[in-house]
């Protein structure tokens, strides 16, 4: 028996809080986890779940309207927000009791309660003000909205609140150009909200290849949402039950709703991380090595806190190697280099490996495999929406660097190419690879023409 209370306290019970304890627990340490909201974390509770059955129920409209093409006719048809939120709170419910239940069966102590790091090996239980005492502690507290100070912020929601709203809103203007931002702006226009989304720079979705970037800008605003770049707002007013957003152009736009998605910061705040010694970069996330420890040796972090890659798988793989490389006698380091990665945005994103920027200033030479067309469904459907993708190639090695996809179930086709790209595949194993037909993936195996700059190709 140990001196300390528990072997392992882990404090927050999202996506790589719950693996690690879990995973921890099993291999026989005595593990407590402090959750101060609900178990489950941002991804379960208020992100990519309750998120993805929004996108879900927005995508009807464009559905109803394409199967006049197949010969449907749906009369009728109308939305009811209350029953969407309602069902989809019945669903966080179901999934925030299993996360509860998974916890339990492996044996470990969930304790509600906000709580903060006393010194190397204690934690204060802020609900009671007990302190227990640890071998060891593992930050896992997320990360939180952020939010630009700027006159009228307070009027503005999040994704926090986006998903409690008490009706949909009719104007609403989204504010940032990463996951988020796209997404809930296709959420808002696909469920019927006029909706404009403002992006401080000249093309939003930076870090993601130039050419989705591109063409998701075009199909977005096909679809419909004003998308308007080089814009920002300056100060916000509440008049009546209105909300009038001051743009740093001077525009006026009303609104109901302004949600921002402005990126997110670590959740170390008033945690006393700092006081005990454990190192904060300048975004106040939590420093660690590739075996997530921090700089004191008996703390340990993971997920969105350390502000990685910000992503629940990569989180859960963080924990997990935490608990197998410290409980579970192997070491085990997490590969964050090759990352399939989906937006939800609508059309959907796929993404893994290099973009084309990153590609060119890595590799001597490289060669480029693209396609732009309209999937087979929609020859009937009517709708112009276009399908994409990108094939990047090291031209010495032939492996396949990086795939970057845009269309009707990118994110599902991408997790299948992750593997591939994983593995080290070149071009020629995927051109080895047999199509499957009809599909839209059947491009990915079947791209035989570089792609040259319109220039170059008419040139020869
Ligand atoms: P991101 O960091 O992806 O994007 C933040 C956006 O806000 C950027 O466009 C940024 O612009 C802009 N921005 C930042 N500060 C300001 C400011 N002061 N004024 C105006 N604009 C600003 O954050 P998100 O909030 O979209 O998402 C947070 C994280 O959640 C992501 O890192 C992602 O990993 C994760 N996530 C993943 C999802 C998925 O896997 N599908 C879904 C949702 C979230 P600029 O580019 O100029 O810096």
């Amino acid at each position: 028996m140990t001196k300390y209370d528990y072997d392992l306290f882990v404090i927050g019970a999202g996506s790589g809080g719950v693996r690690a304890a879990r995973i921890a627990a099993n291999y026989g340490a005595r593990v407590a986890v402090a959750e101060e909201y609900r178990v489950g974390g941002t991804c379960v509770i208020r992100g990519c779940v309750p998120k993805k059955l929004f996108v879900y129920a927005s995508h009807f409209a464009d559905e109803f309207e394409e199967s006049a093409g197949f010969g449907w006719t749906v009369e009728g048809a109308r939305f009811d927000w209350k029953t969407l939120i309602s069902n989809k709170d019945k669903e966080i419910d179901r999934l925030n009791g299993i996360y509860i239940r998974n916890l339990q069966n492996a044996g470990v102590e969930i304790i509600e309660s906000r709580a903060t790091v006393v010194d190397a090996h204690k934690v204060r239980l802020e609900a009671t003000g007990r302190e227990v005492t640890a071998e060891r502690i593992l930050i896992a507290v997320g990360a939180t909205p952020f939010l630009p100070e700027i006159p009228g912020i307070e009027h503005a929601i999040t994704s926090n609140e986006a998903f409690h709203l008490e009706e949909l809103p009719k104007r609403v203007v989204v504010v940032g150009g990463g996951y988020i931002a796209v997404e809930f702006a296709g959420i808002f226009n696909g469920l019927g909200a006029k909706t404009m989304q403002l992006y401080r720079g000249p093309l939003f979705m930076r870090g993601f290849d130039d050419d989705l970037r591109a063409l998701l800008a075009e199909e977005m605003a096909k679809k419909g949402v004003d998308l308007r770049m080089d814009a920002d707002i300056k100060s916000i007013d509440k008049a009546g039950g209105e909300l009038r957003l001051t743009l740093t152009n001077g525009d006026v736009v009303k609104a109901d709703a302004v949600m921002y998605a402005t990126g997110r910061v670590p959740n170390t705040k008033g945690l006393g991380l700092e006081a005990v010694g454990v190192k904060l970069g300048k975004n106040g996330e939590v420093i660690v090595d590739e075996y997530s420890q921090t700089s004191v040796p008996s703390i340990y972090a993971v997920g969105d806190v350390t502000d990685r890659a910000n992503l629940t798988p990569v989180a859960i793989r963080e924990g997990h190697a935490f608990a197998d490389t410290v409980y579970g006698g192997r070491k085990v380091m997490v590969d964050h280099s090759i990352i399939p990665t989906a937006v939800f945005s609508q059309p959907e994103l796929g993404t893994v490996g290099l973009t084309e920027t990153l590609a060119r200033a890595r590799c001597a030479e490289i060669d480029l495999y693209k396609t732009t067309f309209r999937a087979m469904k929609n020859t009937l459907s009517g709708s112009q929406e276009r399908t994409f993708m990108k094939l990047i190639v090291d031209a010495k090695t032939d492996k396949v660097l990086g795939v970057h996809l845009m269309g009707p179930g990118s994110g599902e086709l991408i997790q299948a190419v992750g593997i591939a790209v994983t593995m080290g595949a070149t071009k020629a194993q995927f051109d080895m690879t047999i199509a499957v037909h009809p599909t839209a993936a059947e491009e990915l195996v079947t791209l035989r023409e570089k792609w040259q700059p319109p220039a170059a190709k008419a040139a020869d």
